[in-house]
């Protein structure tokens, strides 16, 4: 028998087809990340006889940041299905529907959790942050921990957080807000979400990924990684032609801090330009005009891509550390690194 995509996940269908009931919908835009994409086939199955059309939208999705609002405009869609994130912005310029599509089954977890939780004996108090698909197993995730004698510290969310313990690869603030009273942390997710937070901290992370069964810590690769993100500061001290990177992406937008980097750029005695884009992507900054880049988009650029730029593409407060404005020390593992805003 074929298995349907939906399978693995907490979908509620009938939700989604009360809420275009209720609204009276006729132009659907559903969008999905990767990972994701053979639901919306499923989807658009289930909405179809509700409404005059289903569109599925093909291009990039990376987070809840990234809803295909302008898509939906050009197409003239009256509401968006959005496939994998909670909500992002405060409000939708479009109704959009957030079908998070959370784990119908733990088993992954608590087989990945059994490995890590002997490593994690000697602490008395560890604050957990999980991503949105393993939300759901969060009281119990905190009741298995606490067996073992080690208090649980689950932080309530600011946005662009919405669920108590909730992380995203770019915000924490759930788990600093409890950072205090941690001695560890333990993120369920991915190695991409742990080092996003080891990057903020001085305590240690540890990362269980239930998806291929990995465990650990990020104690060497966030020092490795600290060391290749000086030689880029060092490396844009010596570049003339600066690119503010700009996205248009709803979440990503802010174009206000790109032209106070600008300015500061420019009174450091650097050509600063703004440069606007859609998606970040690695050979269309390789090909611009440009020695280096500042970029104000998604955080997680200047960590991930930085391999396939091969110039410089830092964030806000390291280029305050690349102009002498910022401490390179006072800034390391706090959340101050990967703030998007001019310290
Ligand atoms: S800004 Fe980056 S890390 Fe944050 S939700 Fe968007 S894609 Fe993910």
């Amino acid at each position: 028998m074929e298995r349907s995509a939906a399978e693995a996940y907490r979908i509620d269908f009938e939700d989604v087809r009360e809420w275009i009931k209720d609204h009276g919908f006729k132009h659907i835009l559903i969008q999905a990340p990767p990972g994701l994409r053979k639901l919306t086939f499923e989807l658009s199955e289930e909405i179809t006889p509700l409404v005059d059309l289903v569109t599925i939208h093909g291009g990039s999705c990376w987070g809840g940041c990234d809803v295909a609002y302008k898509h939906a405009e050009l197409i003239g869609a009256d509401a968006i299905i959005h496939l994998g994130h909670s909500r992002f912005l405060p409000r939708d310029p479009l109704p959009t529907y957030y079908l998070e599509c959370r784990y119908r089954d733990p088993l992954l977890l608590f087989k990945a959790l059994e490995d890590i939780l002997p490593r994690l004996r000697d602490f008395r108090r560890m604050g957990i942050g999980v991503t949105i698909q393993w939300q759901d197993f969060l009281e119990e995730l905190r009741e298995r921990i606490q067996k073992i004698g080690l208090e649980v510290l689950v932080g309530s969310p600011d946005p662009p957080l919405r669920y108590h313990g909730q992380i995203l690869g770019c915000s924490y603030n759930t788990l600093f807000k409890v950072s205090d009273h941690a001695d560890c942390f333990l993120i369920i997710g991915s190695k991409f979400h742990g080092l996003g937070l080891a990057l903020q901290t001085e305590k240690n992370v540890y990362v269980v990924d239930p998806e291929i069964g990995r465990t650990g810590d990020l104690v060497q690769e966030v020092e490795k990684l600290l060391k290749t993100r000086y030689a880029y500061i060092e490396r844009f001290r010596e570049s003339r032609r600066i690119g503010v990177v700009v996205s248009i992406k709803p979440g990503q937008y802010r174009l206000g801090l790109a032209l106070k980097l600008k300015k500061i750029l420019r009174e450091s005695g650097k050509r600063a330009e703004i440069l606007l884009m859609d998606d970040v992507l690695p050979d269309q900054l390789m090909e611009s005009a440009f020695d280096a880049f500042v970029n104000t988009a998604c955080p997680r650029i200047s960590i991930e891509d930085q391999y396939k730029i091969n110039k410089p593409i830092l964030l806000p407060a390291e280029t305050l550390i690349s102009l002498g404005k910022l401490g390179w020390e006072e800034t390391i593992k706090t959340p101050k690194y990967m703030l998007m805003e001019v310290i």
